[in-house]
Formats: structure tokens, sequence, C-alpha cells
């Protein structure tokens, strides 16, 4: 869906108060006036000045810059488009500051923008909003051996770091499939989730720190180093998951553990959604220190990276549901003693039908890749229609079972090319009840949106559920955030925007 399909109902201050659950279809677009202003060349010239240097401004003002725009415009999923005319690339904390304290003198609107692998649409300007990309602040500021407290600047990227920690012994304590391009800011303004959440926990404890620029241009340097620091209010967690909307963040101190010198692969094959939660309990309690990820992938999942991938997948046989689990630990021959003997008691109990253990690296690598490599692959036909959704385990998989029949019963799936749907696909970090339900298109269809929207919020609403695990709200669940949080809530969200961001520049027309 392109931005120019969805219908805008533009709230000002003496509109009717629309209720999300109840009265907006999904393409209606809540969005709030902000009355930030155009850009005119006047601004470009003040922006040049200041960064100096040709590549850190994309200037689509004063000349056509499509070409060199379109990177920043589209989102990964090819779902959102947007129309800047100016990316700001800054090279420093100082500068974002000053681009930020002009933009809220002149009401010019900004959306930060990091490695753009976000999937909620949050990084794309919903009209015509200047982009700051944090994509030249990619300095390691500091990393203490002893400690292993990081900091850096919020451009670098995921993987860059983690193999900059690699050569010191410790490791990130985040990961996901976008690695190579997503950047730590991004990371911690989506407090995104990833794989081994279920090990290090989430980036609200391992973050001690950020630096940030304020909607008034002000810096706020708490880039703490510290692990225990309760002097009231801890602020910093208001930025960690805040997309964008209160702040830029330049800098981020993050612990980081002690990379574990022994790494175990199982890849399993099982015949039921019942039987993986079996797998999962029996994981816990012979794997418990060492277990560090309990990945789900669902048969069609499996068999769409095949296809799309074209490579032999890891086991002999079909299986409706397929689990993935990694085990890190300090001590080899212990962490083989253990894995081997949970995977004798899964087999002889019948709780697997069948699993393979990775005997080096590669295969580390490659049964990794059945299951990180399922966004791309779903990627192939068209579009995608992605829900990130916390349910609590017993059900998480009933979602993709209820949505599948669902559908089907409007025919809108299968192999059949005038269809628009390829498949139903669940798969997510189980070990976290993280459930990531994919609609796989061939194109963008106003019906399946219309099956699919608001059906899936209202079904993980009566399961007091999470429509955001770990995505975040972005554009695309704007209008949903009341399935999942209360009218209280919300008006102290819109409380601290107004607050620090009072007039309205700060990645506007998002969530919040
Ligand atoms: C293949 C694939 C796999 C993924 N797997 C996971 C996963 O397992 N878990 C998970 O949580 N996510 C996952 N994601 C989603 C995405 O990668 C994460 O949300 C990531 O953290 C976004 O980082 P980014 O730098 O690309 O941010 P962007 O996409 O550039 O931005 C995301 C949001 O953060 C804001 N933002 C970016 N930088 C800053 C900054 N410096 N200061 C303030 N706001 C900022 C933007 O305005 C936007 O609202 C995946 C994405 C892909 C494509």
């Amino acid at each position: 869906m392109d931005i120019e399909d969805i219908q805008i109902y533009v709230e000002t201050p003496d509109s009717p108060r629309l209720d999300p659950t109840k009265q907006m279809p999904s393409w209606i677009l809540l969005i709030t006036f902000m009355g930030t202003r155009k850009l005119s060349s006047n601004h470009v010239q003040y922006f040049k000045q200041l960064l100096g240097s040709e590549s850190a401004v994309i200037d689509g003002v004063s000349k056509d810059a499509s070409a060199d725009l379109e990177a920043f415009n589209c989102d990964w999923l090819r779902k959102y488009r947007g129309h800047t005319k100016l990316v700001l690339r800054p090279k420093s904390t100082e500068e974002v500051s000053k681009i930020v304290k002009y933009c809220n003198d002149n009401m010019l609107a900004v959306v930060p923008q990091g490695g753009n692998t976000g999937l909620v649409g949050g990084s794309i300007p919903v009209f015509d909003e200047i982009i700051v990309s944090t994509a030249r602040m990619n300095s390691i500021r500091s990393f203490d051996e002893m400690s292993g407290i990081l900091v850096a600047d919020a451009g670098c990227i995921l993987e860059v770091v983690d193999q900059y920690l690699a050569g010191r012994s410790h490791i990130f304590p985040l990961d996901l499939g976008a690695k190579g391009s997503c950047h730590l800011g991004g990371n911690v303004s989506t407090n995104a989730g990833g794989l081994r959440l279920l090990r290090y926990g989430s980036l609200h404890g391992n973050v001690l720190g950020v630096e940030v620029v304020v909607p008034d241009g002000t810096i706020v340097d708490e880039l703490s180093t510290l692990r225990k620091n309760n002097t009231g209010y801890d602020l910093k967690q208001l930025f960690i998951g805040a997309e964008g909307t209160i702040g830029i963040i330049t800098g981020v101190s993050i612990l980081c553990p002690q990379r574990p010198q022994a790494v175990n692969v199982a890849y399993l094959g099982l015949e039921s959604f019942g039987k993986a939660q079996l797998a999962f309990r029996e994981a816990k309690r012979h794997l418990s220190e060492i277990l560090s990820a309990f990945e789900l992938m669902d048969g069609i999942s499996q068999e769409l990276v095949e296809r799309v991938a074209k490579k032999k997948p890891p086991l002999e046989g079909k299986h409706p549901f397929y689990c993935l689990i990694e085990t890190s630990g300090s001590n080899k021959e212990h962490d083989d003693e253990k894995l081997e003997k949970y995977l004798e008691f899964v087999l002889s109990n019948d709780i697997i039908s069948d699993g393979v253990l990775a005997q080096d690296e590669t295969q580390v690598q490659s049964l990794w890749s059945w299951r990180e490599g399922i966004p791309e692959c779903l990627n192939h036909w068209g579009g995608v229609y992605k829900y990130d959704v916390s349910i609590p385990l017993p059900e998480l998989y009933q979602l993709v079972d209820d949505t599948r029949e669902r559908l089907s019963s409007a025919g809108l799936i299968g192999d059949d090319e005038s269809l628009p749907v390829v498949g139903v696909v669940g798969y997510g970090h189980m070990g976290d009840s993280n459930l990531h339900l994919n609609v796989p298109t061939r194109r963008f269809d106003r019906d399946v949106e219309k099956e699919l929207e608001p059906f899936v919020y209202e079904w993980i609403q009566k399961r007091n559920g999470s429509i955001s695990a770990e995505h975040g709200l972005g554009i695309a669940k704007k209008p949903f955030i009341g399935y999942s949080r209360s009218r209280k809530m919300l008006d102290m969200m819109k409380d601290i925007k107004k607050l620090y961001d009072p007039n309205g520049i700060m990645n506007p027309y998002k969530y919040i």
C-alpha cells in the first residue's frame, strides 16, 4: 500500500474523537495536524553551510535528487513511501543539535532514520519531513573489557559492533536478522528484541545510558557507564522504544556479556505445536543456564524458504513444525553432554520426530539461515502483511490457524496467481511468547487487509496479548494502539510528547 492509498483523517483540536478500537478501518490514518512548515531553498542553504561536506546533504529541493532519495523514502517492506526532499547526514552530536534546534525554531518536521530496516513504517516520512540519518555517526567511543561496557555512536551498524566485540571476547546482547544494516540508535529506539532476548534480556535492562538531542536542540548527556544508579526517575527508559518521537539518540552505552566459548545449535522437526511447547519446557529443564535461543518455524515457512532460497532442508521428510535451539556456554564438553541428554530425552519420549545437531561453525550458520532467512524469502512475491505479537504461549499458534481459516473462507489464498495471498506463515521467538504472523501476498490488497484488520488485533486483545511485541508501532499500528494500551496510558504518552516536543516536529504523524 502506498501512502497515497491511505485515507487520511486530520485531527484538529475541534474534531470529534475517534475510538480506534471501534470506528477505524485500517486504511484510515489518524493524523493530528502539527502545523509544521514547508521546506525552502533558504533552509537547505543553512543546512549546507552547517554541515559543510557535499555528502552530508542530499538536496532534492533545489535540484532533482529523486534517485538518491529513493532508498530513504521507501521502507524495507516496500510498503510505505515518503516524499522527503532533504536528507541530512550529520557527523557529530553537535551537528544534530544545531539541525534540530533550527528545525524547531522554523517549525520544520524531522524523521530520525538509522538503517531503515524497521517494519512498521516509523523511519519513513509521511509527507515531506526532513530525514536526519545517523549513518555517518559510526564511531565506537569506548569499551571497557573489565566491565563489558560499550559506548558507541548511534549510527554504528549492529553487526560491525558485534564483530568489534568478538575481537575482545564479548558479544552484543542483541542479535537480529537485519544486523548487517540496522543501527544501534534504531535498535534502542525500537527496543528491538531479536534472537537472544531469552538469554540476555531486553534493551530496557542492558542499555545503561543514552545521549539524546531533544526537540529544542538540547543535548541530554546521560551516557552513564554504571550498572546501578538509583537516583530518581530512570528517564533514559523513555527513549528506549520511543521510535524517535521525543528526540534523536546520538550515543548509547550498553552492557555487553562475555562471548560464549561454546555454541551449539540443534534443528528439530515436530508433529504439533503442543509438542513444540513440550520441547520448550524440557529445554528449559535440561539446558537451563546455557539455553540462549528457542525459535519456532512452522512447516510452511520452511517450505517457502526452500522454494525461494533453493537449498536442501536440514532434515529428511516434512514436519508440521520446526524448532531451532541454541546453547551458549563456557565449557564445550559440559554443553555437549547436556544437549545430547536433552535430545535423547525428547526423541525417546516422542516429543520430537527428528533432529540434527550442527557439527561446526558452518553448520551453525547454515541451520540459523533457515530461521533468519524467513523474512527475506517471504518478501519474494510482492508484499507481506506482518504482525509481530505477544500471545500467552498455549495459544500462540492458534492465531495462525484462525487467520489461515479466515483467508481461505474468503477465497483469497492459494497457488493460483490471480489470488492475492501466497500463504499464512507463523514463526518467531517462542522462548519469549513472541509470534511473527506473516501473510506473504502477490500484491498489497484492500480485500486481504479488510479480512486481517481489525480481526488480528481483536483476537489478540481477547487474549490480553500485545499488538506489538518488538517492532513498535510506527505508522502501521497507529490506529490500533488502543487494542493494547488504555486511554489513560495513551493520554500520559501524549502528555510526555507535548512536554518534550511542543511544536510536534519530531517524527510527527506516527503512533503518538
Ligand atoms: C530481516 C529483518 C529481521 C528483523 N528481525 C527483528 C527481530 O528479530 N527483532 C526486532 O525487534 N526487530 C527486527 N527487525 C526490525 C528492525 O530491524 C529493528 O526494528 C531495528 O531495531 C531497526 O533499526 P534501524 O536502525 O534499521 O532503524 P530504522 O528502521 O531506521 O528506524 C526505526 C525507528 O526508530 C527511529 N530511529 C532510528 N534511529 C533513531 C535514532 N538515532 N534516534 C531516535 N529515533 C531513531 C525511526 O524514526 C523509526 O521510528 C527485523 C527487520 C528485518 C528487515
